[in-house]
């Protein structure tokens, strides 16, 4: 899940960055409205998390434009300002929710879970497709009943691809997921993720399309 951070307190959002990494999240941080404009152009991002105080321009009246030019992508405003008034003005200017600082970056976390299965629709808070069972809270999957223990990269791949379980992604989806600005990407990352992914849950899981991309099979 890939998440644009509208923030321009450097160190808080460094800070952030790294506790939403550590929770399996790939984050890009922007400083201004003007380049979170430009962000979104290019990247498909799954949720903006937005300061309110920003250099170029206000975040409410951000988020405003982005909800009149039809950008339905959920938004978590982060703020300092506490008053009841904000607050509404956030929410009724288009956010999904709303947080004020100081907050727990667990409870950044899992309002952002919450946020995506509202999003994708989905009522549970385990993702279940054919024999795999995958909880993003924890970060674990288990296989036919049997806990399977993966890296970083595999369970974002995994996870990546039961988010969207009927649809053939590409290779440079799946990359545009995992990798952050920055972040160097080796050619073949994603299918030696693949590779590895198949190896720990045998055949009949993923199914690769030749040139075009991955698929998780359909469970019989
Ligand atoms: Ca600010």
């Amino acid at each position: 899940m890939r998440i644009l951070l509208v923030e321009d307190d450097a160190m808080l959002g460094d800070a952030l960055g790294c506790s939403l990494a550590q929770e399996g999240f790939t984050v890009d941080r922007v400083s201004t409205a003007e380049d979170a404009g430009l962000s979104l152009g290019t990247v498909d991002y799954t949720l903006i998390l937005l300061d309110l105080g920003l250099p170029d321009q206000g975040g409410l009246e951000f988020l405003a434009e982005q909800r009149a030019a039809g950008n339905p992508i959920p938004v978590i405003i982060l703020t300092a300002r506490d008053a009841v008034a904000d607050r509404i003005a956030g929410l009724d200017s288009g956010a999904d929710d709303y947080l004020v600082k100081p907050f727990d970056p667990d409870e950044l976390a899992a309002r952002i879970r919450a946020l995506h299965r509202r999003q994708v629709g989905r009522f549970s808070p385990v993702i279940e497709h054919g024999p795999l069972v995958l909880n993003p809270a924890t970060r674990e999957l288990s296989c036919h009943g049997v806990r399977v223990s993966l890296t970083a990269r595999e369970y974002a791949v995994l996870a990546t691809l039961m988010e969207r379980p009927g649809a053939l992604l590409s290779r440079s989806t799946i990359e545009e997921r995992l990798y952050g600005w920055g972040e160097e990407i080796e050619s073949n990352a994603v299918e030696v993720h693949i590779h590895n992914l198949r190896k720990k849950l045998g055949p009949g899981i993923i199914r690769t399309v030749r040139g075009v991309g991955y698929m998780l099979e359909e469970p019989p």
